[in-house]
This record gives C-alpha cells, sequence and structure tokens, in this order.
C-alpha cells in the first residue's frame, strides 16, 4: 500500500475515505505498513484532527482487524468497563471480579500503561505467571467456567489496537479525543458485550484534563457504542488527585485485593461501586440502582468477589496465593518514607507528576520495546485538604536503588504541595453521568 499520499492529505487538512482508511489499518494490523509512516500519519491526525465519517471508519477498521468473541451461547448478560487513564486507577482488578461474582459475565479486553498513566495490563502482569495473552478459544474456557477473563489486545483480539497503542505511546500521540475514542471502543466492542460503563476522567491528572473535553470524549464514544449495538453509559470522575493511595502496578494489585477484601481506600470503593452499579443496571442484571448497590455489597460482604478474583488469577497462571499475602508480589529493593517538609494544608498531590516519575523509576515504558518494573512506585497517605505537622509521613517511595529513591523524593517534593490556609474543593469523585439523551450533573461542578 503507498501511504505516503494519505500522510501528505492528512498532513495537509484533508481527510481519507472509509475504505483508504480500512485498507491503512488492516495493512497495519498485518505488518505491511511501517510504524515510521503510522507514527507521521498519527502526528497529523492528533494535529489536524479526523472528521467523525472518518473516525467511523477508523474505529470499525480496528475493530475488524481482529476476531470478535462470541459468548452469547452462554446466557448470562454481558458488560464492561473501561477507564480513560489514571494515576493510581485499579478500579478494573477490583470492579470486573465483584461484577462478575454478580452473575454478569466480564470479558474484559485492557489495556498498559499509556502516556503517564498506569494500564491495567501491566498491573496484572505484576502478579507472578499472570498471562494477559489468550486465545480465543482460551477466553471462550474461561468464560464458561468463570464468567470473567483480564486479557490484552493480541494478534487475534484487536490487533490494530496492540500495534497503534504501543505507537501513540512512543510518539506523543495519545490525548486526541478520536485517537482515544478509536481505540477504547474498538477493544470493547470486540468483546461482543451488549453493555458498557466508561470511566472518563478529568483533571490535571487525566489525559483530557477539562470538562468539556471530558464530556466530549464520553459522547464520541457512546455515539460509537451505540452505532454497533452496545448500551453505553458514561461517569465523569475525579483525576485532580490519585486514585486510591496506592501508585505503581505492584502496589495497586495489593490495594485491589484489600479493597476486595473490605480493607481498600475509600475514594476506590465508591468509585467500583458508582461504576458496577451502572453496569449492572445496563446490562439488565438490576432492576435499579438501589438493587444493583445491594448485588455489589453482598458480592463483597460475602466475599465472593475476591474469589472471584482468586479464579481469575488461577485460570490465567498467576500465582494463587497473592490473594491471601501480598509479599508474592514483587518487592522493591529501596523503600523510604517521604515526610512533610513544613507543616501546613496538602493543597494538591499532582498525579501527572507521580505518573512520570514511576516511569522515570522504572516503572512504566519510555519506548515501546521497555521491559516495566512492577515493584515501584508510591504509596501516598496524604490528601487535599489535610493539616499536617512538619515531618509527618506523607507517602513512601518503593524503587530500584537509590537513584530510583533520589527520583521519587524529587518527584514527591513536586507533586506535593503544602501551605498555609485552605486547599481548593477538590473535584467531586464522580461528577457527571453521560448517556446517549444527554449529561446529568451529579455534583456540583469543582
Ligand atoms: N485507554 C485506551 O484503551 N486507549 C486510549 O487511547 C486511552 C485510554
Amino acid at each position: 500500500m503507498w501511504v505516503t499520499p494519505l500522510i501528505e492529505r492528512k498532513r495537509d487538512h484533508g481527510a481519507l475515505r472509509p475504505d483508504e482508511w480500512r485498507e491503512l489499518v488492516l495493512e497495519y494490523a498485518a505488518g505491511r505498513v511501517p510504524d515510521y509512516q503510522m507514527a507521521a500519519l498519527l502526528m497529523a491526525v492528533f494535529l489536524n484532527g479526523i472528521e467523525p465519517a472518518e473516525l467511523v471508519a477508523l474505529a470499525g477498521a480496528m475493530l475488524d482487524s481482529g476476531e470478535r468473541l462470541r459468548l452469547d451461547h452462554l446466557g448470562i448478560p454481558l458488560a464492561d468497563k473501561h477507564s480513560t487513564g489514571g494515576v493510581g486507577d485499579k478500579i478494573s482488578l477490583v470492579l470486573a471480579p465483584l461484577v462478575a461474582s454478580c452473575g454478569v459475565g466480564v470479558p474484559m479486553i485492557a489495556g498498559r500503561g499509556l502516556g503517564h498513566t498506569g494500564g491495567t495490563l501491566d498491573k496484572l502482569e505484576a502478579i507472578p505467571g499472570f498471562r494477559t495473552t489468550l486465545t480465543v478459544a482460551e477466553v471462550q474456557r474461561q468464560m464458561e467456567l468463570i464468567g470473567c477473563v483480564m486479557i490484552g489486545q493480541s494478534e487475534e483480539i484487536a490487533p490494530a489496537d496492540r500495534r497503534l497503542y504501543a505507537l501513540r505511546d512512543a510518539t506523543g500521540t495519545v490525548a486526541q479525543i478520536p485517537l482515544i475514542a478509536a481505540s477504547i471502543m474498538s477493544k470493547k466492542l470486540a468483546e461482543g458485550i451488549g453493555a458498557l460503563v466508561l470511566d472518563v476522567k478529568r483533571g490535571s491528572g487525566a489525559l483530557l484534563p477539562g470538562l468539556e473535553d471530558g464530556v466530549s470524549l464520553a459522547r464520541t464514544m457512546i455515539a460509537l457504542g451505540e452505532e454497533h449495538g452496545c448500551r453505553t453509559v458514561a461517569l465523569l470522575s475525579a483525576m485532580d488527585r490519585p486514585l486510591g493511595r496506592a501508585c505503581g502496578n505492584a502496589l495497586e494489585v495489593e490495594e485491589a485485593i484489600a479493597t476486595l477484601a473490605g480493607e481498600g481506600p475509600p475514594d476506590v470503593l465508591d468509585l467500583t461501586m458508582a461504576l458496577g452499579v451502572d453496569m449492572l443496571v445496563a446490562a439488565g442484571a438490576a432492576g435499579d440502582a438501589a438493587a444493583a448497590r445491594a448485588q455489589l455489597a453482598e458480592g463483597l460482604s460475602s466475599g465472593a468477589a475476591l474469589e472471584k478474583l482468586r479464579s481469575i488469577i488461577v485460570a490465567q497462571g498467576g500465582h494463587p496465593g497473592v490473594v491471601d499475602d501480598p509479599a508474592v508480589l514483587p518487592q522493591a529493593d529501596a523503600v523510604a518514607v517521604y515526610a512533610a517538609p513544613r507543616a501546613g494544608t496538602v493543597i494538591s498531590v499532582e498525579p501527572a507528576t507521580l505518573g512520570r516519575a514511576i516511569i522515570a523509576m522504572g516503572g512504566g515504558r519510555r519506548t515501546v520495546a521497555d521491559a516495566v518494573d512492577p515493584a515501584v512506585g508510591f504509596v501516598v497517605t496524604a490528601r487535599p485538604g489535610d493539616r499536617l505537622e512538619r515531618g509527618e509521613p506523607v507517602a513512601s517511595i518503593y524503587a530500584r536503588d537509590a537513584a530510583g529513591l533520589r527520583i521519587g523524593t524529587a518527584a514527591l517534593e513536586r507533586a506535593i504541595t503544602i501551605a498555609d490556609g485552605e486547599a481548593a474543593a477538590p473535584l467531586p469523585l464522580v461528577s457527571h453521568r453521560v448517556t446517549g439523551s444527554g449529561v446529568q450533573q451529579l455534583a456540583p461542578v469543582g
């Protein structure tokens, strides 16, 4: 395929026809278009945008690049959730087994770290032995036995997103509405689900920080979902501070397990419940929000959700002991406590600064080929609004070595602002609900 004229047309603000998008995406997924040409085209799209009809063609071609899961024979409702990406966002690890424990099938295709945000696959791979690449046949079998899988894009499933996702991460072409929407929706629609709940992050640590962009991204994805017959709902949630306390792959697995065991941070639990309620209602597994909430609460308190996670881990080759003993997870060689350098109020805890530091400490990728150190990261106990004395512990740093600890300390100095006076009100944890019929404000806009 001759790609140069297409790159030139996008560079010059033109549009590609649907058949051109299709051929380009399918040829790229098959390895017949080189990364350098696709990177140039992505940058042209990033800078100049694409028309709505181009987006439909791009997302459709990405979806058709691989197989669609066929799970209707299971006879249960099928639903999933996807987040637009955050720091400390381990919700999928809690929510997927929880919703599956309520009788809804969750065939989750997740992503890796993207930009400064973490990824569910990298977190799962912190569990020794856990396999995130399964064949379609293995997915079918696991869904029949357990009702939940958590996998990544592969040569069979969403292969175009697999390659484009990694390429965007390494070429500064992540934070754009059509590219995010096509990436997320092509994966999710390949799952063959009937209901999807999107967690669209807003705030300084989101890929798209602004409220208007968040709403627009939500609407774009909802339109793609509905076009393919998938009931799609979006919640806008806060990413102006890290979600929970743990940031970093193994640390987040530990916090997710603690949440399933009833010992997690309140914001992780509250967001899990909010998304879970919409998943159960959209899937038709609960008649209303109150019934959904009761089912989810029972899944947690009975231990069924934690047992579901254990079954998923065992089925995908992970170390079964991890659910009972977090020491099974990779441990950092160097750990240090970061103390408040002065007395005062925590004004902000900047998620993007922490996310970038985790990458610099080896816990994320700078290039497609980078290996990820699962053990590194932070546990940040200080929250905006907390009053601190000088010397009070506010965070722990988990690093590979002394150099990593220095990177972590410098990042915390920049990320955590302590000053006199009051902190501005943080964004509401969940501020808006977006559906095909409109935007509902759930809390005062921060
Ligand atoms: N999550 C995805 O799967 N893709 C994006 O582009 C952003 C978040």
